[in-house]
């Protein structure tokens, strides 16, 4: 009887799985393996939402394995020696697994390969699972990545993506591995209250009714903040519950233009993969361009503590921060606003701000938060980098009758739509009246601060 090991990390799925398709194939029996990092605890990345969403996947991971025969292994531990333990109890020779991104992924690859060969099992690593198209995949002449965007969607258009490979049948895992009991949501703390659920059976339900209803209207609709009509599919594609592959090949079988500029973003999240990929530690270090005068908790604790609290005095910005605290998610035109008036306006550094996001963000993810923020910043990959987005302007046009700032700021909700955005020229009664703040800074004084810093940097 022949067995290989399936480690799954950033891929908790059955269908479009082409590890575990790969280890079925080589072997008799399979052990589905996920192993609890407490790397992953030591580096902070666990927060509430994101561990709420992720128990909520391995639970649903593990149904769909017991309805084929099979079930999830979990076991807590370093990786490498998790793996080991368990290639040896089972008397495995092949380990499958999703190739990652990230510095922790490569050294926990490294680790792994060390640690399988001396107990005489080989590591296979498959491309283009947690991503389309395998970062290093396409690369410009002569440099390792695309530090642009536009000519790597040009290319990663033409690029033919692999065949969406269907859920297996029946998986037969040996009897003899066990493992603990699967986390679950119950007992986390700190939750935001409307956070959705995790897991590939809600991911693959809401992109078949979100493709029917929505994806049609993508193209005009996605930056609606009222309207709300975007997939919210980050956090499924962040934890692999539905394949990149899988979701970009039924967004072009419904064609038209509402697919073409929902398949654009889905390569943005790519872009960002491959950059990350070939510059790890751009998730720290500024990408392009170095400000070391960008202010901080030392001298801006009053500024930062206001737009954590989502009370700017910016209504739009203010929305957008209570909405991330109240659901874990973020419009994206809600993000590039926020991120945007914390470094652009208040000239507060984007680390700060990338790691308030990751604290919350049920998507949050090392790739798409910091090369994100990095863009608004002006210190990653934006080729107009000096862009400020004026809050009270992107208010009035992407949110045109307020009421998405009324939906999330309720001091607000009786302030008429022609004002909502600038709710400190209502009549002085009025403005008195509300229990709202006062603009923390003019935004005239915060571009004239950050065009200073930028001139001299
Ligand atoms: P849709 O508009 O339906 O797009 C479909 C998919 O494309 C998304 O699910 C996502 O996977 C991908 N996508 C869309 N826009 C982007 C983008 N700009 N960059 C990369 N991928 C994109 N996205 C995350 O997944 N995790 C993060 O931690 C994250 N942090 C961000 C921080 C900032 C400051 C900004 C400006 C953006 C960030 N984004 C992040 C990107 C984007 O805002 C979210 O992916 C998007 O809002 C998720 O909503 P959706 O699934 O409805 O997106």
């Amino acid at each position: 009887m022949t067995v290989a090991v399936v480690l799954f990390t950033s891929d908790l799925r059955l269908h479009d799985h082409p590890p575990l398709r790969a280890a079925l194939a080589a072997a008799d029996e399979v052990v589905p393996l996920f192993v609890r990092d407490p790397a992953v605890h030591a580096a902070g990345f666990d927060a509430p939402n994101r561990s709420a969403f992720l128990a909520d996947c391995l639970t649903d991971l593990d149904r769909a394995l017991r309805e084929r025969g099979g079930r999830l292994v979990v076991r807590g531990g370093p990786v490498a020696e998790v793996v080991s333990r368990v290639v040896t109890e089972c008397g495995a020779s092949e380990v499958h697994m999703a190739a990652g991104v990230t510095t922790h992924a490569h050294r926990r690859e490294r680790r792994l390969r060390d640690a399988l060969a001396t107990c005489g099992a080989a590591l296979h690593l498959h491309d283009a699972v947690i991503t389309a198209v395998a970062p290093g995949a396409l690369t410009p002449a002569g440099k390792d990545h695309y530090a642009v965007f536009t000519p790597y969607l040009r290319r990663w258009s033409q690029e033919l993506l692999r065949q969406v490979l269907p859920a297996p049948r029946a998986v037969r895992v040996p009897d003899e591995v066990h493992g603990e009991r699967l986390p679950s949501r119950d007992g986390l703390s700190g939750l935001s209250p409307d956070l959705p659920d995790g897991g590939e059976t809600a991911g693959r339900a809401r992109l078949s009714r979100w493709t029917r209803s929505s994806l049609a209207g993508y193209e005009d609709g996605h930056d609606d903040l009222a309207g709300d009509t975007t997939s919210r599919l980050s956090p499924y594609l962040h934890f692999g519950a539905l394949s990149p592959v899988e979701v970009v090949q039924r967004a072009r079988a419904h064609g038209g233009a509402g697919a073409e500029a929902f398949v654009r973003q889905v390569c943005w999240r790519d872009f960002h993969h491959q950059v990350l990929a070939a510059r790890p530690d751009a998730s720290v270090q500024e990408y392009r361009g170095h400000r070391d005068r960008w202010r901080t908790e030392a001298n801006a604790a009053d500024d930062i503590a206001a737009w954590r609290e989502g009370r700017t005095g910016y209504p739009v910005v203010d929305a957008a921060m209570r909405q991330l605290a109240h659901e874990g998610w973020m419009h994206n035109r809600g993000r590039l606003l926020a991120a945007g008036f914390l470094t652009k306006t208040l000239y507060v550094d984007w680390r700060i701000g990338a790691r308030h996001f990751l604290r919350l963000l049920v998507d949050g993810d090392i790739a798409n938060n910091q090369l994100n923020w990095q863009w608004v910043a002006g210190t990653g990959t934006d080729t107009r980098p000096h862009r400020v987005l004026n809050p009270v302007r992107q208010g009035l046009r992407f949110d045109p009758t307020g009421a998405y700032v009324r939906r999330w700021v309720p001091e607000l909700k009786n302030v008429d739509e022609r004002l909502v955005h600038e709710p400190w020229r209502l009549p002085r009664a009025e403005r008195a009246a509300l229990d709202y703040p006062d603009p923390l800074m003019d935004l005239a004084d915060g571009l004239a601060r950050f065009k200073r810093a930028r001139d001299r940097d």
